[in-house]
């Protein structure tokens, strides 16, 4: 194993594995990933449906148990924690965006967003101006008040991008965040994330089956096979 401790990385991962049972057979999904990611680095993790990239994503995110490996978060090796240090990791250095909003469909836009900061112990006054100011940045300054379901499918992402960056997390892990839009407001959305993104100073790791999304970032990875390959498939680089 690669000694890639102190390297100032994001995200360090050594000789990831993971398997799972289905049906008695046994599948090795993540066959040994390494990866590392530098403090705002926005990295494509392609890959085609089935091929591991959710999977990788809770094992970074400190979600689910079962990985074979190192992870090193923010410095942190996460191997050797436990559940209580390990939420904490994630609440100060993590933020989440999925395919589907997960936005608490009883509380308005703006609440969404102020909710996790004082978890974070923010005080009220400050959450709801990081708040104002994230979702004002993404377009939204019109609809603070309106509910998830008042909120257009592009709008409800955008939403859900604002309360991923609400506490200044190291690094964004984003789960095919624009792949429940259509294709023109898949790419606005995604702009004005990688947008955002870029102004926080995060780094990410986004996960999407889409080579044409994949190009908009610093630096495109691929799982195939269990592995993960750097840049994208030969065939499309020659275009
Ligand atoms: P992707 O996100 O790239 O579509 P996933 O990480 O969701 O891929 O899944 C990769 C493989 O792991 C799939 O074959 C899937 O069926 C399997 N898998 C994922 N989670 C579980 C689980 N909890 N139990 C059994 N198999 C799983
Ligand atoms: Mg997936």
């Amino acid at each position: 194993m690669n000694d890639r401790s102190l390297s100032g990385q994001v995200v360090v991962l050594d000789d990831l594995t993971r398997s799972f049972e289905q049906g008695g057979v046994r599948i090795d999904v993540l066959r040994g990933v390494n990866l590392a990611i530098r403090p705002g680095e926005i990295v494509a993790l392609l890959g085609p449906s089935g091929s591991g990239k959710s999977t990788m994503l809770q094992a970074i995110g400190l979600l689910e148990g079962g990985f074979g490996g190192r992870i090193e978060i923010a410095g942190v090796d996460a191997s050797r924690l436990g559940k209580d240090q390990r939420a904490a990791v994630r609440r100060d250095h993590i933020g989440f965006v999925y395919q589907f909003h997960h936005l608490l469909p009883d509380f308005s836009a703006i609440e969404n967003v102020v909710l996790p900061q004082l978890v974070a112990n923010k005080t009220h006054a400050e959450a709801q101006a990081r708040a104002g100011e994230l979702l004002s940045a993404l377009g939204l300054a019109a609809r603070l008040d309106h509910r998830p379901s008042q909120l257009s499918g592009g709008e409800q992402q955008r939403v859900a991008v604002a309360r991923a960056l609400a506490n200044k997390p190291q690094l964004v892990l984003a789960d095919e965040p624009t792949g429940n839009l259509d294709e023109a407001t898949a790419d606005r959305v995604l702009g004005q994330f990688l947008e955002l993104v870029r102004g926080e100073g995060s780094a990410a790791l986004v996960a999407t089956h889409n080579e044409r999304l994949a190009r908009a970032m610093d630096r495109v990875v691929r799982l195939h096979d269990g592995l993960l390959h750097e840049g994208l498939p030969e065939a499309t680089q020659l275009r």
